[in-house]
């Protein structure tokens, strides 16, 4: 009798997978046609076993309605439901804790990540790339103060970034294997700056290009305020050069102080004491406060966000998850 062991394997002919992780929040002008356009782009793929997971990010309009109403022809639909709104970062976590295929793809709902790109990002996955990142050569229908803010804010953050290269001008949008996704789902911070926790894990990347067109429907999800709060995030998460900026200039000043007070000493010895420098005193003064807040401002924001790891909250809550099929996902999260 031919005996065969436990971890012997037949060969055989997988078909591969694919998740499409998509967060949505308030998106009900846009959902139906994206998912149209989404779904006409999973059924050119041949040999590919594909799922579309939504998380509905406490959407207050019809979002998570409309979710539930979508044609699932050719590929399964995965529903996630937040019970609230928190944020984008979040639920991309939430999507890629429930992503277990070969390839998985991030992509706005706004249609502004291109599905059509899909196929293109696939072929270099099957050429060995781990991770497909894609850049925005162009911005379509975004204002000058967006565009330009974000192209400062990206090069600040890889001048910053102390141990990861996070690519420029790269979103979310990006193909991940499985392998890497595992990785990223054992990362166990809270602060979760994606751009940034994507590309810690490393491997193989490859960096494609495409135009950035505008919102489909419906208006963007963030406010200035909201973007530059994402940016500081971004940085503290992925940075302590702000701490490390805070003491050179704080070595640097003592220094100049130490010198101009010498200075003061000797003249006060050669030409006497006369009472005069009120400007300098004034700015020397005004100066150093204004140093000094920053410095304890940079302080606080590293210890607002120890604070926060330290409650070790979850980072999301799932309300309730459905299939296509309207059968409950084991969910045991
Ligand atoms: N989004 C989300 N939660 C939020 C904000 C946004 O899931 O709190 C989703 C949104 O539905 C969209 C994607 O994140 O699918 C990108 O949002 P948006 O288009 O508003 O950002 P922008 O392209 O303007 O940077
Ligand atoms: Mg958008």
């Amino acid at each position: 009798m031919r005996v065969i062991s436990d971890n012997y394997h037949a060969p055989l002919v997988r078909q591969t997978s694919l998740s499409i992780v998509v967060a949505v929040y308030n998106e009900q002008e846009v959902l139906a046609h994206f998912h149209n356009q989404l779904a006409a782009v999973l059924n050119t793929l041949s040999n590919i076993k594909s799922e579309i997971i939504y998380i509905n990010d406490g959407s207050s309009d019809d979002t998570w309605d409309i979710l539930k109403t979508l044609p699932a022809s050719g590929f399964a639909i995965k529903l996630f439901n937040l019970s609230r709104n928190f944020g984008k970062e979040a639920a991309m976590t939430a999507g890629l804790d429930h992503a277990n295929s070969d390839a998985i793809i991030l992509l706005d709902a706004d249609l502004q990540d291109p599905p059509e790109l899909i196929p293109k990002m696939i072929a270099s996955w099957q050429q060995g790339y781990d991770v497909v990142n894609m850049r925005r050569s162009q911005r379509h229908g975004e204002s000058k103060l967006k565009k330009w803010t974000a192209h400062a804010f990206y090069r600040l953050l890889a001048f910053m970034s102390d141990d990861v290269v996070i690519e420029k001008d790269v979103g979310d949008f990006r193909l991940l294997s499985h392998n890497v996704v595992q990785q990223i789902n054992k990362l166990p911070e809270r602060n979760r700056y994606m751009k940034g926790l994507m590309a810690w894990p490393g491997f193989k990347q490859i960096t494609l290009e495409f135009e950035r067109p505008k919102r489909a429907a419906g208006k963007t999800k963030w406010n200035f305020i909201e973007l530059v709060a994402l940016g500081l995030s971004g940085i503290t998460s992925f940075s302590i050069k702000p701490l490390k900026i805070a003491t050179w200039l704080g070595v640097s000043i003592s220094l100049a102080a130490f010198f101009y007070s010498a200075f003061l000493f000797l003249e006060t010895l050669i030409f006497g004491n006369q009472v005069q420098g009120y400007p300098s005193l004034m700015l020397a003064q005004l100066w150093l406060g204004g140093v000094q807040l920053l410095a304890i401002g940079v302080l606080g924001e590293y210890i607002g966000r120890i604070y926060k790891e330290s409650k070790g909250r979850p980072i999301y809550i799932i309300e309730e998850s459905l299939q296509l099929s309207q059968e409950q996902i084991n969910e045991n999260k």
